[in-house]
C-alpha cells in the first residue's frame, strides 16, 4: 500500500466520521446500493416464480420475493390460514424476551459489583455490544451514599470504558464539586446503559428494557441512601414517570424497588445543560436543595 493510497483511506475515514459513521457493524463493508437496484437480467429475462433464486444477494431476493409472491399465486393460497390458538411473537420478540430473561437471571445471580461487571462483560444479549468498545460499569466510591444515574456512554466513555468523562461530564464534576460531591471521594457513578449507542443516539425501548435488570441490580448492590437520576432515561427507567425532565427536576421522589425505598433528586442532564446554558440556574438551585437536604440528614 503507498503512502498516497493510506492517506486516502484516512482521508475517506475521516470523512465518515464527520458524517456521523462511527461503528462499524459487520467485517466487510456492504454496498447497499448496489445490492438495492434489481439487476436488468432479473427484471427482463428471468420468469417471476424463479427471481427469488436468481436474485444475487439477500437483498435483492428480499425486494423482489413480495413481486413474485403477488403474481405467482401460490398452490395453496386459496386454503384459508389456520390461526395459531395463541398468537405466536415475532423472532425478534422471542430474542428479545429470551435475552431480556437471561439478563434478569445473570443480575440476579450477582452477589456483589465484581461479579456484577463480570455478567455484563459476558452478556452477548444486547445489540449495542457489539459496536461498542467497552461494557462502562461505573465509576467512584462503591460504598459512597450518592449514586448518580446517567443515560448511557458517549465515544469518550466508551473509548476510556468510564462513565462521564467527556465535556458533560466535566461539567458535572465541576457543579458537584460545588457542593463537595466528588467521584473520588463520595459518589458513585454509573448508567442506565452501559454500552455506548453507535453515533451517540439515545437508547430504544427494547435496548432500554435488556439492561434495566442490570442498573436496577447495581442499585441494590450500592445500596445508596440518595439516587440522582440525570435526564429523561433514567428517570423514565428507575421511577416508571412519562414526566419529563424539564418538569420533573428538582422535585423529591422515591425509587421503590422491592427491598427499599431511596430518597430520589431527578436533576437535568449536563448534555443539555450545555446546549442551553439559560437552565445553569436551575440546575445549581437544584443542587442547592440537594446540599442542603444532605446537611439535614
Ligand atoms: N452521558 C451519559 O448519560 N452518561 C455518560 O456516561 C456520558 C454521557
Amino acid at each position: 500500500m503507498t503512502e498516497l493510497y493510506q492517506d486516502q483511506i484516512i482521508d475517506l475515514l475521516r470523512q465518515h466520521v464527520e458524517a456521523g459513521c462511527d461503528a462499524v457493524l459487520d467485517e466487510a463493508p456492504v454496498d447497499h446500493y448496489a445490492a438495492a437496484a434489481p439487476s436488468a437480467q432479473a427484471q427482463n429475462s428471468s420468469p417471476p416464480d424463479s427471481r427469488a433464486a436468481t436474485a444475487s444477494t439477500m437483498q435483492e431476493a428480499m425486494q423482489e420475493a413480495p413481486q413474485a409472491a403477488l403474481s405467482t399465486p401460490h398452490p395453496a393460497a386459496s386454503v384459508p390460514p389456520v390461526a395459531p390458538a395463541v398468537a405466536q411473537p415475532a423472532l425478534g420478540e422471542t430474542n428479545n424476551a429470551a435475552a431480556a430473561a437471561t439478563a434478569a437471571d445473570l443480575a440476579k445471580a450477582a452477589q456483589d459489583l465484581l461479579a456484577l461487571q463480570a455478567a455484563m462483560q459476558g452478556f452477548d444479549g444486547c445489540p449495542l455490544k457489539k459496536t461498542a468498545k467497552n461494557t462502562v460499569f461505573s465509576d467512584g466510591v462503591a460504598d459512597a451514599k450518592i449514586m448518580l444515574i446517567g443515560e448511557a456512554p458517549g465515544q469518550d466513555e466508551d473509548r476510556e470504558g468510564r462513565p462521564f468523562v467527556g465535556r458533560s461530564g466535566q461539567l458535572l464534576d465541576a457543579m458537584l464539586a460545588s457542593i463537595g460531591l466528588s467521584r473520588d471521594e463520595n459518589l458513585y457513578i454509573a448508567n442506565i446503559v452501559p454500552w455506548r449507542p453507535p453515533g451517540n443516539r439515545t437508547p430504544t425501548s427494547d435496548e432500554i428494557a435488556l439492561c434495566a435488570p442490570f442498573i436496577r441490580r447495581h442499585i441494590e448492590l450500592v445500596q445508596p441512601d440518595i439516587l440522582l437520576l440525570v435526564g429523561n432515561i433514567s428517570n423514565k427507567t428507575l421511577l416508571g414517570t412519562e414526566t419529563g425532565i424539564t418538569k420533573l427536576r428538582g422535585q423529591w421522589q422515591n425509587y421503590l424497588p422491592d427491598t427499599a425505598n431511596i430518597k430520589t433528586l431527578p436533576l437535568l442532564h449536563p448534555a443539555y445543560v450545555l446546549r442551553r446554558p439559560e437552565t445553569k440556574a436551575a440546575y445549581w438551585a437544584d443542587l442547592c436543595a440537594l446540599k442542603q437536604h444532605m446537611l439535614n440528614a
